[in-house]
């Protein structure tokens, strides 16, 4: 292969050898379709011949102004000619012309985003080669009037709409229902038609290398039908759909599509012919099955688009005039799945009883099935327990963590379809994608209810909490995708009919109509469909899941702690494995009934009243950390001292001011009216402009030292009556946004000095530690002064982002992050993924910190410690542990694995 070698031939030559140029790991060349065809090819499994011309080209005509670049058109020809010299056949030929399809496959699976062409090579000529060759009139019309149908509309941007009115009116006129009751000779009008409505839908103007007569015709030229078709599917990478999901799944933008040109076979040439995918396990629960649909008589995109019902791929081989083809199929599955060492998903068509293989590639499946794959493969000895961890994405075990139905509610169930991606959802229907979005933005949830999703959908799957459809399989659009998205999916529902024009459902046999509004529960792991709400828990973790995170345990050198703040989420975290509480945020603990202790603590002036406060608060504190270190006996908890900004523990000022001008006007009595005023000054007086900027965190400790010394009493005192109770509690004391060190010598000579009385009180040692968040990029770079001083250190990189930034965390992710990602300013949301830039500042204040004190403890608390490409930083730089809410404990634990083992492979690589 040349170095700018643009097109690569795959498949057989004429004599029967194998004249493939890419393999398996050319993705980024050769696109997922493209390199597995080639693989296919090269292992002797039946690949209908063709070439593939690069993901490269695609970005070269991009960056060329949406034109060839020199010479890739030459090439293409080249490749063309020879593709014909190995087939036998000429493409355009009118005696036995060669079909070809053209079809998109980006090196990342992007199912459905782009487009294809079918049957193309077909004109006024070469229909007359195919009558020929297929003895089959009726077949090769209705491939001519497909091809029309499809390059009209996915080529020339022609609306899809007036084909199929030609179509409802042909049947009308023949008095026939389905389009397999037209004839042959219906079917040459409708080619006659179809070329009309090209001829009047495609400007002159902009093709007028179309224009023949003085009108644009449909094109005769084979040439000029497959360089269009390239450009359209090069033009289709950049599609909005296709670009939103790239959005969605992180998929850069500058890979580009290939473009995969290959001979046609047909699985719609009578009762012999069939066409299906498949998958070699199922995908939904990883069982060792077969799994998938086929439909006999029928071409390629029927299975998908769900126009027809499809049946069950284990009854293949006892289909009359299938069964040679099915039971090669199953042979396939095998030497599949024994070559990728891995679950695939295959696309295939059987024309006249002979298998060909049209597409495989690792198979999309749900978490459940990941893990039950991966786990049985090892069982298997297919592969070893460090490549099972490395194959299951952190990310998706959220799919495991989403609600399922409540097992003590009671509902009706009103539909039921197939379970095609697993949780629970309810929400209220919406009957359209934008419906969706609206009811989304508007912060309502909703479950999208369809016939059938196309890929047009995306943005209301996106918006949805759930998605139900009454038609298509489980390998249909709405099913591969929403498992793609671990959203719960019920599709093929088929009692449901659906009137999308008027918003509402009704059920068949039945006199319930779902209108839009109506609240809707669905179950995706069951399939069942429920009017109205019903209640949703969240599953436990047992089984497979655990199994794969006890071996990811086993090789992650990383702790994983949970961010709690109250003892049921503690004891949730410890279910979860978490190794301790690496931030218990108290603030959280002074809301609800204990917001008056410290509002009055806050707003009076006399010691007295401010004495009493404390008090109160100390007795509330003291059984709050109780009930904390209990939940975690013998685990580290870190407890963060108070850390918000006072006043947003009182009253909104602006709803104040309206009840005092309510009450000027209804003429209250003098001294309510005083008081309020009173209070609406002191609220005045505290505001800041920059309140996360302003007096917070250990600032705010150093001005109020009796606040923290009583949270310190508190923290103490629970420590010290469990010791006594036989418990053996490790709090550990945590000092907020330290910017300067004597902020934190300071606060911990008075923290000291209370531990110290308190332990001569009750007669106990008190070892608590003491350590101090790292979220200002001063205290970053003086760390190894700061860090004299703590015994640990916990990166907060909530703040540390804002303040390296200088983004507001509350403002800027709804106001210009979403704008600044369509751009292309920053390639992800620094808020989720940690930014270099902090993890820059993270990684000197790492090192800082251990040269000003060699056993310091270095952790991450901010919400990143959840996030698995951020685990996969701070394992680089060494952190000793990461914090994360309780629910992300288990995608921490798994990403934290596959960080040591992606270390150890690439320093192995590196050797
Ligand atoms: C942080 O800043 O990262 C952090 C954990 O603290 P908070 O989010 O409470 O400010
Ligand atoms: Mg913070």
């Amino acid at each position: 292969m040349s170095d700018n070698q643009r097109v690569f031939a795959f498949g057989k030559d004429f004599q029967g050898n194998n004249v493939t140029e890419g393999n398996k790991d050319m993705k980024a060349t050769l696109g997922g379709k493209g390199a597995n065809l080639a693989e296919m090819a090269s292992i002797g499994l039946p690949v209908p011949p063709g070439f593939t011309i690069s993901c490269q080209t695609c970005m070269d005509y991009y960056h060329n102004n949406n034109q060839f670049p020199d010479g890739a058109l030459d090439e293409i020809e080249k490749y063309r000619l020879d593709l014909e010299e190995r087939i036998g056949k000429r493409i355009g030929d009118a005696e036995d012309p060669l079909l070809v399809s053209v079809r998109s496959g980006a090196p990342f699976s992007m199912p459905g985003m782009m487009d294809t062409v079918l049957n193309l090579g077909l004109n006024d000529l070469s229909i007359q080669g195919l009558i020929k060759q297929t003895e089959n009139p009726r077949f090769a019309w209705d491939s001519y009037r497909r091809f029309i149908q499809m390059f009209s509309k996915v080529v020339m941007d022609v609306n899809g709409d007036l084909f199929e009115n030609a179509i409802t009116a042909k049947k009308i006129t023949r008095g026939v229902k389905g389009d397999n009751e037209l004839s042959a000779e219906d079917l040459e009008s409708l080619v006659a038609e179809f070329k009309d409505i090209f001829s009047a839908s495609v400007s002159a103007d902009e093709y007028p290398e179309l224009v023949v007569d003085g009108a644009v015709q449909f094109p005769q030229d084979p040439d000029m039908q497959l360089n269009l078709s390239i450009r359209a599917v090069f033009g289709s990478w950049m599609n909005d759909r296709a670009q939103l999901y790239r959005r969605q799944n992180k998929i850069s933008d500058d890979l580009g599509t290939a473009v995969n040109v290959q001979a046609m076979v047909f699985g719609n040439k009578g009762e012999t012919s069939a066409t299906g995918v498949a998958f070699t396990r199922n995908p939904a629960n990883g069982e060792n099955e077969f799994y998938g649909d086929y439909l006999v008589n029928a071409q390629g995109e029927d299975v998908v688009a769900g126009i027809r019902n499809t049946s069950p791929i284990a009854e293949l081989k006892e289909v009359d005039g299938l069964q040679g083809a099915g039971q090669e199929l199953e042979e396939v599955f095998k030497i599949l799945e024994n070559h990728y060492r891995d679950m695939c998903d295959i696309e295939f068509t059987i024309e006249q009883g002979k298998l060909w293989m049209l597409q495989t590639r690792v198979g999309k499946r749900t978490a459940q099935a990941a893990l039950h794959i991966a786990i049985c493969m090892v069982e298997e000895g297919l592969i070893t327990k460090e490549e099972a961890v490395l194959r299951i994405d952190p990310a998706q075990l959220d799919q495991l963590l989403h609600p399922q139905f409540d097992k003590g509610a009671t509902y009706d169930v009103v539909a039921k379809g197939l379970n095609a991606s697993p949780g629970a959802a309810v929400g209220e229907a919406v009957f359209s994608a934008a419906d969706a979005v609206s009811a989304a933005a508007l912060g309502n949830k909703c479950v999208l209810i369809r016939w059938e999703t196309n890929p047009d959908d995306l943005a209301g799957m996106v918006a949805a909490e759930g998605i139900l459809t009454s038609h298509g399989g489980k390998t249909s659009h709405a099913a591969v995708i929403a498992r793609g998205m671990g959203t719960p999916c019920v599709c093929g529902a088929e009692t449901l009919k659906i009137d999308a024009e008027a918003k509402q459902a009704t059920i068949t046999g039945t006199d319930i109509v779902i209108k839009e509004g109506d609240m809707v529960s669905i179950d995706g792991t069951t399939g069942i469909v429920v009017l109205g709400a019903v209640d949703l828990v969240l599953p436990e973790l047992t089984g497979d899941l655990d199994t794969i995170l006890e071996w990811a345990d086993g090789f992650r050198r990383l702790g994983v702690r949970a961010n709690a703040d109250n003892p049921e989420d503690a004891q949730l975290s410890r279910d979860f494995g978490a190794a301790g509480i690496g931030l218990c945020r108290t603030e959280h603990m002074f809301l609800g009934d204990r917001k008056s202790i410290i509002q009055s603590f806050i707003l009076t002036d006399d010691p007295a009243a401010r004495d009493q406060a404390l008090d109160d608060l100390l007795a509330v504190q003291t059984e709050d950390f109780y009930g904390m270190f209990k939940a975690m006996d013998g685990l580290p908890v870190v407890v963060r001292l108070l850390d918000p900004p006072l006043h947003e523990f009182l009253d909104d000022p602006r709803s104040l001011e309206v009840e005092i001008t309510k009450l000027e006007h209804t003429g209250a009595e003098a001294d309510v009216l005083r008081t309020k005023r009173n209070l609406l000054s002191r609220i005045d007086s505290m505001t800041e402009m920059n309140p996360m900027l302003g007096l917070r965190g250990v600032r705010l400790a150093i001005l109020n030292p009796e606040l923290a010394a009583m949270q310190v009493r508190a923290i103490a005192v629970a420590t010290a009556r469990l010791i006594k109770e036989g418990f053996n509690p490790e709090p550990e004391i945590m000092i907020p946004l330290v910017s300067v060190t004597p902020e934190l010598e300071t606060l911990r000579g008075e923290t000291k000095a209370v531990l110290a009385e308190v332990a001569s009180e009750y007669g106990v040692e008190l070892n608590i530690q003491i350590g101090t968040m790292i979220e200002l990029p001063r205290a970053a770079v003086t760390a190894d002064e700061i860090a004299k001083h703590a015994d640990f250190f916990s990166f907060g990189t909530n703040d540390l982002t804002q303040t390296t930034f200088g983004f507001s965390r509350d403002d800027v992710e709804s106001k210009f992050i979403p704008r600044y990602l369509e751009r292309k300013i920053i390639p992800y949301n620094p808020f989720e993924t940690v930014d270099p830039g902090v993890a820059k500042l993270v990684k000197i204040a790492s090192e800082l910190g251990r040269e000003g004190n060699p056993g310091i403890t270095l952790g991450v608390c901010g919400e990143h410690g959840g996030d698995p490409d951020s685990v996969m930083t701070f394992h680089e730089i060494g952190l000793d542990y990461v914090s994360c809410s309780p629910y992300r404990v288990p995608l921490a634990r798994l990403a934290a694995g596959r960080a040591a083992l992606a270390e150890k492979h690439n320093a192995s690589d590196n050797r």
